[in-house]
């Protein structure tokens, strides 16, 4: 039977790239972005697609949602809770308003989401992954809304993965280091980039394929017994702790 998978921050970066590695392996997929035009521009060439603009962090525009998901697709087999955004700057200014539009979008969006789908979803048989960062298992300057919202889904998916497990539902949470995408580029200087080639093992930003795969992966029956778990796809950023760039030279 086909297999359905809804993807959420489906317009681009690594949701467009997720979307497109289930279609490749013939499943259908409900993609969900909150930014209506690139998302039915992404989707013009795309088959197999239901495509629905809304807000995650929006619990009107997520039941909404989840009722043409459900009208379109009856269950769903996997629950890709993508959609995120960045926001980097001291604590200091931090203003709540920022803290909370980081928050809405990475941490009650996966939380409203699931709650949402799962009454649709395969049971057993059904999968969880949400995204969080290597920001929210590796402490940093400037980061204190977006790694905080990492960190809290990592630990929302342990969790869900410990409370849905009894319905066969797995859940895990998939950490990328950074991706060249128009999320990177927005909040990373040339700099910055380079600091990162320097600290992480294999010398180079992930590609939005590598993410996509990864995620697919979890979604699987290749990850049948794998559960509540981190899956940190960073080119072994995550790995040094204490791998000084200037130990490595
Ligand atoms: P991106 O900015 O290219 O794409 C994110 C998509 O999410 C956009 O299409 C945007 O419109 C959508 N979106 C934002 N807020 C939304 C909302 N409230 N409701 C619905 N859709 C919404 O970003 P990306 O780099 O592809 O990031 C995807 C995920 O990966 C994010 O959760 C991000 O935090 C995470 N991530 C990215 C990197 C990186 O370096 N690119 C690293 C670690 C983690």
């Amino acid at each position: 039977m086909t297999k359905t998978a809804l993807v959420t921050g489906a317009a681009r970066g690594i949701g467009l790239a997720t979307t497109r590695t289930f279609l490749g392996r013939g499943w259908h997929v409900a993609m969900i972005d909150i930014d209506g035009d690139e998302l039915r521009h992404a989707a013009s060439d795309l088959e197999n697609v239901l495509v629905i603009e809304a807000d995650v962090s929006d619990p009107t525009q997520v039941a909404r949602m989840a009722g043409e998901v459900t009208a379109a697709f009856g269950t769903l087999d996997a629950l890709v809770n993508n959609a995120g955004v960045a926001d980097f700057g001291p604590i200091a200014e931090t203003t709540f308003e920022r803290w909370r539009r980081v928050m809405r979008t990475n941490l009650d969006g996966p939380f409203l989401m699931a709650q949402a789908c799962l009454p649709f979803m395969a049971q057993p048989g059904g999968a969880i992954v949400n995204i969080a960062s290597i920001s929210g298992v590796r402490a940093s300057t400037m980061r204190v809304a977006y790694g905080t919202s990492k960190a809290a889904v990592i630990h929302l998916s342990k969790q869900q993965a410990v409370e849905y497990g009894g319905l066969g539902i797995r859940v895990n949470t998939v950490a990328p280091g950074p991706v060249d995408t128009k999320l990177a580029l927005a909040v990373h200087t040339p700099q910055i980039r380079k600091a990162y080639h320097e600290a992480i093992p294999l010398n180079r930003y992930g590609v939005e394929q590598e993410i996509a795969n990864a995620i697919c992966f979890l979604c699987s029956d290749e990850a049948s017994y794998i559960t509540g778990q981190l899956l940190s796809a960073d080119g072994g950023f995550q790995a040094t702790g204490v791998g000084l760039p200037a130990l490595r030279e």
